[in-house]
């Protein structure tokens, strides 16, 4: 019987991993332009650092974790998202002793959460992410903002909804989550056994229940805003204006709250739809963060950070969808073709001396005829052929094609380099037009 991928997994194949890896150098080069500096954590955390830093309560642990004992019996898990296992890691390194605050550092890489796998929902995803650890101030929180904008502008997003609210400080929270439980109260009899639970626990979740009846009493439900104290308003305002400085459009969002019992102050989500009008959810999602270090044993001090996750799959449908990846398959620049048995072994030597000059280059493992030889050409998006046999052996030459024009002309092997130097300078002229 075959044997398939596991449901809500998925395969990353060839110019499709281009596509990822490019989304992945443009997020890493905008965060180095930001002065962040990559973090990479083990996939694989004791159970206990997810546990503690998001709550016994988040959905994400409660339901959604994929956790086992080892042989030696601890209980460990895949991570469900990126924060917890960096500030586990900043704590444990004491970074913030040694370094200077905010540390600033980006991630990549898988996390794994047992949802229903559905468009745009997968059990194992990439998460692109940044946190910024150990100063709390607004200018931290606007930017990174700005660094999830300028990645996704640099992607080729357009028509992004910006999505911000403020979570307040810690009174603010107190004082709207008793003003929830108020409006909940008289209807929780009739709520999913989720936001029971949540009423109990962080009132504020139940405005993320995704069952239909119980966002429509969300909708109706008091919001943050006539609960900021005056100094988290002013908070707010701040980091509003910051993005107002910088062009950044925005809507104000009463509404979101995220998940996280550490949030406050500005949270924010970005979403977009593809050229066709898919909406596969929210690009990122992430906002300031209070509690998270001490909770790991860190100085209470710092005990502040702001950060964000993308998901990667949504931006790569999204862009692929959108043609924006097109290019990011470069093709080969030649496809080497040995006319009979005899100039494979020949063949083979030049190959490495082309690629010894830069050029990627791909030939036939065996001989081929003519015909099949421009296919696989074609298919690997050559730009040029060079062609050998005997005879070219015999004059110590190749004929070159370009694939595009299909002009062909002969060049002695000893003017090789020089050749292909002038035919890809013009082409790199070409592209920059
Ligand atoms: P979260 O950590 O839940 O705030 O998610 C951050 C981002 O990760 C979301 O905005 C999505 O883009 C992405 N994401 C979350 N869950 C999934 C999933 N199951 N499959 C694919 N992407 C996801």
């Amino acid at each position: 019987m075959a044997i398939n991928s596991v449901k809500g997994t998925h395969d990353i194949i060839g110019s499709e991993a281009m596509g990822y890896q490019y989304i992945e150098n443009v997020f890493k080069a905008v965060c180095e332009l930001y002065g962040y500096q990559p973090l990479v954590t083990p996939i694989l955390e004791h159970t206990e650092v997810f546990t503690r830093a998001t709550g016994e309560a988040s959905d994400v642990v409660r339901k959604e974790m994929y956790t086992f004992l080892d042989k030696g019996g601890r209980s460990l898990s895949l991570r469900p998202e990126g924060t917890a296992g960096a500030i586990r890691c900043l704590v444990e390194h004491k970074l913030a002793a040694t370094n200077d605050l905010p540390l600033k550092y980006y991630y990549f890489g898988p996390v794994f959460r047992y949802e229903r796998p559905q468009l745009g929902r997968y059990r194992q995803f990439i998460q692109a992410g940044i946190e910024a650890v150990g100063e709390d101030s607004p200018y931290l929180d606007a930017e990174a903002i700005v660094i999830a904008m300028r990645t996704l502008d640099f992607l080729g997003f357009r028509d992004l909804k910006v999505k911000v609210n403020s979570l307040g400080d810690q009174n603010s929270r107190e004082a709207y989550r008793e003003a929830l439980r108020d409006y909940f109260r008289p209807h929780l009899a009739d709520m999913c056994a989720d936001c029971r639970e949540r009423f109990e626990l962080n009132p504020l979740r139940m405005l993320d229940c995704k069952v239909p009846a119980d966002i429509e009493l969300g909708k109706l439900a008091p919001k943050i805003s006539d609960y900021l104290s005056e100094e988290a308003e002013k908070r707010f305002y701040k980091t509003l204006s910051l993005l107002n400085a910088l062009g950044i459009e925005y809507e104000v969002d009463p509404g979101l709250v995220r998940g996280l019992d550490y949030y406050g102050q500005v949270v924010f989500e970005v979403h977009a739809k593809s050229a066709s009008g898919v909406d596969y959810g929210a690009l990122l999602g992430g906002g300031h963060y209070d509690g998270m270090l001490s909770d790991f044993g860190g100085d209470k001090s710092i005990d502040h950070g702001v950060g964000f996750a993308m998901g990667v799959e949504r931006l790569y449908s999204i862009l692929q969808e959108g043609g924006q990846l097109d290019g990011v398959d470069p093709g080969l620049d030649i496809y080497l073709m040995p006319l009979g048995e005899e100039a494979l072994p020949d063949c083979f030597e030049l190959a490495e001396q082309i690629r010894g000059l830069g050029y990627t280059v791909s030939l036939p493992y065996q001989k081929m005829k003519m015909g099949a030889m421009f296919k696989r050409a074609e298919r690997a998006k050559a730009k040029f052929a060079l062609i050998v046999g005997e005879n070219e052996i015999a004059l110590g030459e190749v004929q070159v094609k370009n694939l595009e024009s299909k002009e062909q002309f002969p060049v002695k092997i000893e003017e090789l380099e020089q050749t292909l130097d002038s035919l890809f300078g013009e082409e790199e002229e070409h592209h920059h037009e």
